[in-house]
């Protein structure tokens, strides 16, 4: 607490979950948030602080953000371009010819800004992304003001951003040199997957990575012909050859992850390998089933993404945690797999761990950034409530937050972003589907 006894802001909330394992479940308390942190968290009535705000929330639960922990924002304007389809000829079809077509520094920062608009309105305050042009949408997110973690792509092939591995490399590390103590925003390597980046490269990355304490985040076992392909074409799993490169450790962030044998799992396990869950996108591209309960049983580290709106199709984090939970026991045949207050460990705590962000966020706890939101409880898709948890997977809509705060700055405010202008991204939105709609019903005009 500061010593003078004036914070910036005292909230008070009727219950608070704070992910915290020592006091997870509270009950009318009051929050304190100075210079972007939690300076008190006590029982109402017994916090003696002069606030310059104070706000009531007496119908909420206030916890921490969601942590969006895999996705690619821009790709939200390619949202419904192409569904139904299997994951290689989405990719080969549809997704990379529009993306050569229309991806450049505008449609990056208006798709980022549409993704980041849905993300806080939907309760996530932190995200991972991986896409080109990180610097703009870098940029996006500091006029935002929201937290992320921006995995700069690495590919063997040229796109608009770079034209080979050298220059992606260049590039993303300049970034990271641009924002190096930046607040909100730190910078990871993002080589694509196993079977577009080749060895050098990755070795490259892994050295690096060591050097420059960088974290990694690449897809990776996403689909059954994946690691078929890598067997035929170099005589390994694509998990063996990342070992042998040096890259898995806890500074590795596995995303998909659907093929695994149960040696694979305890490598996973004794490397501190994270793994990222993409439930959702992986039913919808039927890619397979990623076993969660066994690696959280294992030990390993599952954190939650919704991957790009491309393959979702939406950025709710909400309803990726209750699909966590259905799919886990429906893949496990155990109705106990998962619990609702695992599956809120993996979309708070379990992601800042994977981010490396564990010390700064991901539960609400004395000298931690003020990264929390506040959803009401008292509506008609959230009564009776006996167990906060259980409510919050398996029946609260994502539209019942109603305040977020990122960095103790209030990025939404009874439903309105602050940051953001919404009118102005959804007028961007519609102009640019206009265009992509056109050339794709004409493509040789
Ligand atoms: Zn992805």
């Amino acid at each position: 607490m500061p010593e003078n006894n004036t914070v910036a802001t005292v909230i008070h909330a009727r219950w608070v979950l704070t992910m915290d394992p020592n006091q997870p479940f509270l009950e009318n308390q009051s929050i304190a948030v100075d210079k972007g942190r939690i300076a008190a968290i006590a029982p109402r009535g017994t916090l003696s602080v002069q606030a310059a705000e104070t706000i009531e929330l007496s119908d909420h639960v206030v916890m921490p953000g969601l942590i969006n922990a895999h996705g690619h924002a821009s790709m939200t304007l390619f949202r419904g371009l192409a569904d139904d389809l299997p994951l290689m000829e989405w990719l080969q079809n549809h997704i990379w010819p529009a993306e050569g077509r229309w991806v450049d520094e505008a449609f990056t920062q208006e798709g980022a800004l549409l993704a980041m608009a849905e993300m806080i309105r939907s309760g996530t305050t932190c995200f991972s992304d991986m896409y080109f042009y990180p610097n703009v949408v870098a940029k996006a997110a500091a006029s935002a003001h929201m937290r992320c973690q921006l995995s700069f792509p690495i590919l063997d092939f040229p796109t608009n951003w770079a034209q080979n591995a050298d220059e992606y490399l260049r590039k993303g590390l300049q970034l990271h040199d641009d924002y190096r103590n930046h607040p909100l925003i730190n910078i990871a390597f993002g080589p694509h997957a196993p079977y577009t980046v080749s060895d050098a490269p990755l070795k490259k990355v892994a050295a690096y990575s060591v050097e420059t304490n960088m974290a990694v985040q690449i897809h990776l076992h996403e689909t059954a012909f994946e690691v078929e392909e890598a067997v035929k074409n170099t005589g390994q799993r694509p998990i063996a050859r990342l070992n042998e490169l040096g890259l898995l450790n806890p500074q590795l962030q596995a995303v998909h992850m659907t093929q695994l044998t149960d040696e694979e799992i305890t490598l996973l396990a004794e490397t501190g390998t994270h793994v990222i869950h993409c439930p959702e996108s992986n039913l919808k591209l039927a890619s397979g089933f990623c076993p969660i309960a066994k690696l959280v049983d294992a030990g390993v580290n599952v954190a939650l993404g919704t991957d790009g709106a491309a393959s979702n199709n939406d950025l709710d984090m909400f309803g990726e945690m209750r699909t966590a939970a259905l799919l886990a026991k429906g893949v496990s045949q155990n109705p106990s797999a998962i619990p609702a207050q695992t599956a809120l460990q993996m979309a708070t705590i379990n992601g800042a761990r994977a981010l490396g962000i564990d010390e700064l966020t991901g539960s609400l706890e004395v000298g931690k950034a003020a990264d929390m939101i506040a959803v009401h409880m008292d509506d008609v898709t959230c009564q009776p409530h006996y167990h906060v948890e259980s409510q919050l997977v398996y029946a609260t809509p994502a539209s019942q937050v109603t305040d977020s705060w990122i960095g103790g700055k209030q990025v939404m405010r009874n439903r309105q972003l602050t940051t953001i202008d919404l009118e102005d991204i959804l007028t961007k939105a519609k102009l640019w589907k206009a265009q992509i709609q056109m050339a794709d019903e004409h493509p040789n005009e």
